[in-house]
């Protein structure tokens, strides 16, 4: 957006996303499906459009706020000089500890049911999370499907109350602790518990803890929510000359969101930078 405004941007990226692991990418209008890798490569492409736009698959190791901008230090010692830094550094998810877990993430592991839920409605499905955390997701995902089971880990329990309202919504509980996960025939998986039984589900849905993917933010003043997310005002703003767009600053995460938060952050820079031109 910032190229199409006659702007000079640098993109600089580690190329590290969230979603490496996703094999497709939901719900991103007019995009539906498409592998994660390949929608990044399409939009590398679009970049190649605008002039003004260049990009540099690198890692911005700090940012030093000056009197008109930032000062940029990337990985391989070079500095440059920025007017306004627009931070897209994402999350990083904290998986829980189950033997397997990392090797089904993304075929029938997954964290969010806005994402992932459509292609295994109606489907056998498991909730990970004790009575605190699992309970709200299990009652969640019934509008995916009516075979959930919370599988609760060894861990505190739900109260009898809640115990009520999961039964009255089909949901039984699994409270036994886990041993690991395994990949079965046709797109299945098993959940080994340590007592030995096994439960066979198309898919496990957990709720992860996150943290940012890079200190940069926090570094730069910005504040950080209890949920690991940065605060932003209006048009993603943190700062006079400081935007923070997708995950990093979204509870709502999702690629399309990220990518209308960057067209906010585009338009509020542009009417700035119009601003201290126009005299
Ligand atoms: C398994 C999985 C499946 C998902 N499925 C969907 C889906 O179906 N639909 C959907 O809408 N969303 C999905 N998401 C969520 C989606 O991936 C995110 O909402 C989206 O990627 C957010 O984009 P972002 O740019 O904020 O962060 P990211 O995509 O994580 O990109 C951040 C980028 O910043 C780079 N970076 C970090 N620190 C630095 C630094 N210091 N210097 C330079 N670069 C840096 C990283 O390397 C990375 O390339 C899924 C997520 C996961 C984990």
């Amino acid at each position: 957006m910032l190229g199409r405004c006659c702007r000079k941007v640098l993109v600089c990226d580690a190329g590290r996303p969230r979603n490496a692991v996703s094999r497709a990418l939901h719900g991103f209008l007019s995009r539906d499906g498409i592998n994660p890798m390949q929608l990044r490569h399409l939009a590398r492409e679009e970049l190649n459009r605008y002039p003004t736009v260049s990009f540099r698959e690198s890692e911005i190791t700090d940012a030093v706020e000056t009197a008109d901008g930032f000062d940029v230090h990337l990985v391989d010692g070079v500095r440059l000089q920025a007017g306004y830094l627009v931070v897209a550094t994402g999350v990083v998810d904290k998986l829980p500890e189950i033997d397997g877990i990392h090797e089904l993430y993304g075929s029938n592991v997954f964290h969010c049911p806005y994402c992932d839920g459509w292609e295994v409605h109606g489907e056998p499905l498991a909730v990970y999370g004790d009575g605190t955390t699992g309970f709200e997701y299990a009652l969640e995902l019934t509008g995916w499907s009516k075979n959930v089971i919370l599988c609760t880990d060894g861990g505190v329990l739900p109260s009898p109350v809640q115990l009520e309202q999961l039964g009255r919504n089909g949901i039984s509980i699994r409270p036994e602790p886990i041993q690991r996960l395994e990949r079965e025939k046709d797109g299945m998986m098993i959940i080994w518990f340590r007592n030995g039984s096994g439960l066979m589900r198309r898919a496990l849905f957990f709720n992860p803890q996150q943290y940012q993917a890079s200190p940069l933010a926090a570094k730069l003043g910005c504040t950080i929510t209890e949920g690991g997310v940065v605060k932003v005002g209006k048009f993603q703003q943190t700062g006079s000359r400081l935007f923070v767009i997708g995950d990093a600053a979204r509870s709502v995460q999702l690629a399309i969101v990220a990518a209308a938060e960057g067209a906010e952050a585009a338009f509020a820079i542009n009417t700035s930078l119009q601003k201290e031109s126009i005299c």
